[in-house]
């Protein structure tokens, strides 16, 4: 098979399944162990003086815990699957992932374009904390391929958007932007809201970060995130003199990794109720005709067939979608209907098994200047809603559906 075949055929729920190392508890468990040490033994110094020069790094050498430890190994390498990439690195928050990537690749002085249109923390990091730190960052007001274009430079280091933007759910044609992007420029890819749906490695990104405390947590019990990189990049990042990961040390310690890893092994079945509900749910919201229903799966969406062509069928069209409500008025009230009734909460964030809804403008993306806002057509009464798969689908349906038409 060539190259372009196999990545078509891809299949991250048979990657991950595969990919990831079956290691039994200590007795036999079916569950592997939690290893909470901080710190490991070698039976000969001799290994460890080549391992703080940097001349082992296989799997069974641990030398300090905020290095590498072997909860980190198993997870990443289950993710790593997933996404398609040579490693995965698990730490402590999306913010953490984001941030610390960031850093190792503009090394003290980059430029970097990013979309507007992203998730909040990663605006303020590259309007307020990158510049600080040598970035020099343009925005661009959408994830749309000319955009990028347009406002990449022969100077440029890294492009920075999200596959569904935050919370405008605009569709990134990265297949597209990767044959159009001149070979200087690294692609890094938040694909935080579509795990499974999409694979970003396979489409042209350099490097992939998540924040596991959404869909991959799924129970919204703990922060965590991810780095998916090439092992070149890992090194880099765990260096002990230069490594952002070793220096400032965001890894995230044993017993999460081990409890996040548990939560992934029913990602893909929760991926594809997620996906299901929130489909219908688009649907019948849309037949109304009362307000925008913004959702990639609907055939009226300006992204959806960049959708089609980039996600894996399976896993749909995301568990994410936004109705524009034009006023804050109309979707505090909206919330607060849906609440009443027991089919949603009023609370950030993504990913959970109950229905979660926020009004962005006034919430999550509080961070990005009204004007900005304006311009990525973030309305005031835009509500993201993450659909969750608790209670009857019809009955679900017919909530969102009956608290609309009062609206
Ligand atoms: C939540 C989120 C983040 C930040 O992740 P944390 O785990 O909260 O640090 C980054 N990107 C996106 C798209 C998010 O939704």
């Amino acid at each position: 098979m060539d190259k372009i075949d196999k990545l078509a055929k891809f299949n991250p729920e048979q990657a991950m399944f595969e990919g990831s190392r079956k290691v039994f508890g200590e007795f036999g468990g079916v569950n592997s162990c939690i290893h909470p040490s901080s710190t490991f033994t070698t039976m000969d110094p001799e290994i460890m003086s080549q391992m703080f020069s940097g001349d082992l790094s296989d799997d069974g050498c641990y030398l300090y815990g905020r290095h590498f430890h072997p909860n980190a190994l198993n997870l990443g390498m289950q993710m790593a699957a997933m996404e398609n990439t040579e490693i995965a690195y698990p730490v402590a928050s999306g913010m953490a992932a984001i941030t610390t990537l960031i850093r190792q690749v503009i090394k003290g002085g980059g430029d970097i374009v990013a979309s507007s249109n992203v998730y909040g923390g990663t605006y303020a990091y590259l309007r307020n904390l990158a510049p600080l730190e040598g970035g020099r960052v343009t925005f661009v007001n959408s994830n749309d391929t000319q955009d990028i274009l347009d406002t990449v430079s022969f100077m440029t280091n890294l492009v920075i958007f999200e596959m569904h933007s935050n919370p405008a759910l605009n569709v990134a044609n990265l297949k597209e932007l990767k044959q159009e992007l001149p070979d200087h420029v690294k692609i890094m890819v938040d694909n935080t809201f579509t795990p499974l749906m999409y694979t970003p490695a396979n489409l042209g990104a350099d490097y992939v970060v998540h924040s596991g405390t959404k869909f991959i947590n799924g129970m919204s019990d703990g922060t965590s995130g991810f780095i998916c990189c090439s092992h070149d990049m890992l090194q880099d990042l765990m260096d002990l003199n230069s490594g952002q990961l070793m220096l400032s040390g965001p890894v995230l310690d044993a017993r999460s990794c081990w409890q996040v890893q548990q939560y992934m092994q029913t990602l893909p079945i929760r991926m594809r109720e997620h996906s299901l509900r929130a489909h219908e749910i688009s649907d019948a919201l849309a037949s109304t005709n009362k307000f925008k229903i913004i959702y990639p799966g609907l055939e009226t969406h300006p992204g959806h067939e960049d959708a089609k062509l980039q996600a894996h069928a399976d896993f749909r069209y995301g568990g994410i979608l936004a109705i524009d409500l034009e006023t804050y008025d109309n979707a505090r009230r909206y919330v607060k209907l849906m609440q009443d009734s027991k089919w949603g909460l009023n609370a950030v964030s993504l990913g959970y098994y109950h229905t979660l809804m926020s009004i962005s403008g006034s919430s999550t993306s509080s961070e990005i200047e009204p004007d900005v806002q304006e311009a990525s057509q973030l309305s005031p009464g835009l509500v993201r809603v993450s659909v969750g798969f608790l209670g009857d689908i019809d009955q679900q349906v017919d909530a969102f559906y009956e608290n609309l038409l009062k609206i």
